[in-house]
C-alpha cells in the first residue's frame, strides 16, 4: 500500500505515520529525516538543504526529486511523511507510483503553532519533548541519554509562522488536488494525543477495507 501524508508542519504527521507503520507494517519515508541527516553529516545536499531549512522555506523540488526517487526506488509499500509538498512533486511522484490513500490530519493553526513551538529536541539521540506535553524529567536533559536538549531552528515561532505560510501557499492546494481524484481521508487530530491516536487509526482501518485497499 502506498500512502501519502498531508497536513500542516507540527500537526503531527511523523507521530501518527509512525503507529500507522507499525500498525500496517509498512515502512514510512521522512524526507524532512533525511534531509536533517544529509545535514548532519555535511554533504553538498545537506549543507544547501539546511540553508532553506533553517529560514522555514522549502528546499527546492530539484534536490528533494532526487532525493526521493532513491529513497523509493523499487518499493512496492511506503508512507510519505513530508513529501510531496508541492504539485511539481506530486505529478513527479506519480509518474511512477499509483498511490492508494492520501491522508490530510487537520486542526486549528493556533494548536499547531503551540505544539510546535514547544518542542525540544534531544542533541545527542534526537528524542523530542514538550515543554508542556511531554516534558522531560529534568529540565533541559533527555531522559534517554542524559544529552541537552534545544529547540530546533526552525520550530522557533518566527520561523514556524513561516513554515504555516509555506504551507498554504504550496502544500495546502495538494489537500484539493488528491481530494478531486477521490482520494482524500481527511482526519481532525485536534485533541488529547491518546484519543487522537485511536481516531486515526479507527478512520485509517475503516477507510482501508471500505476501499479493499489490503492485498488478502
Ligand atoms: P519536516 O521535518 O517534514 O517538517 O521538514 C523540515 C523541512 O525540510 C521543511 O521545512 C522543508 O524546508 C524541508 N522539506 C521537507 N520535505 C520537503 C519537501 N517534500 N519539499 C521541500 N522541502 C522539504
Amino acid at each position: 500500500m502506498k500512502i501519502i501524508l498531508l497536513g500542516a508542519p507540527g500537526i503531527g504527521k511523523g507521530t501518527h505515520g509512525d503507529m500507522l507503520s507499525v500498525k500496517l507494517k509498512i515502512p514510512k519515508i521522512c524526507t524532512g529525516d533525511m534531509l536533517r541527516s544529509e545535514t548532519k553529516k555535511g554533504t553538498a545536499v545537506g549543507k544547501k538543504a539546511k540553508v532553506y531549512m533553517d529560514r522555514g522555506d522549502l528546499v527546492p523540488d530539484s534536490v528533494v526529486l532526487e532525493i526521493m526517487e532513491n529513497a523509493l526506488d523499487g518499493r512496492k509499500d511506503f508512507i510519505l511523511d513530508g513529501f510531496p509538498r508541492t504539485l511539481a512533486q506530486a505529478k513527479s511522484l506519480e509518474k511512477t507510483f499509483a498511490i492508494d490513500m492520501v491522508i490530510n490530519f487537520v486542526a486549528p493553526n493556533k494548536e499547531v503553532m503551540e505544539r510546535v513551538t514547544g518542542r525540544l529536541t534531544c542533541g545527542y539521540c534526537g528524542e523530542i519533548y514538550h515543554h508542556k506535553f511531554a516534558k522531560p524529567k529534568k529540565s533541559g536533559t533527555c531522559d534517554k541519554c542524559n544529552g541537552q536538549l534545544y529547540v530546533r531552528e526552525d520550530q522557533k515561532a518566527d520561523v514556524v509562522r513561516k513554515r504555516l505560510d509555506v504551507y498554504e501557499k504550496l502544500t495546502r492546494p495538494l489537500v484539493d488536488y488528491y481530494k478531486k481524484k477521490g482520494m482524500l481521508l481527511e482526519i481532525n487530530v485536534s485533541g488529547s494525543i491518546e484519543d487522537v491516536k485511536r481516531g486515526v487509526w479507527k478512520s485509517v482501518n475503516d477507510y482501508i477495507k471500505k476501499n479493499k485497499l489490503t492485498e488478502e
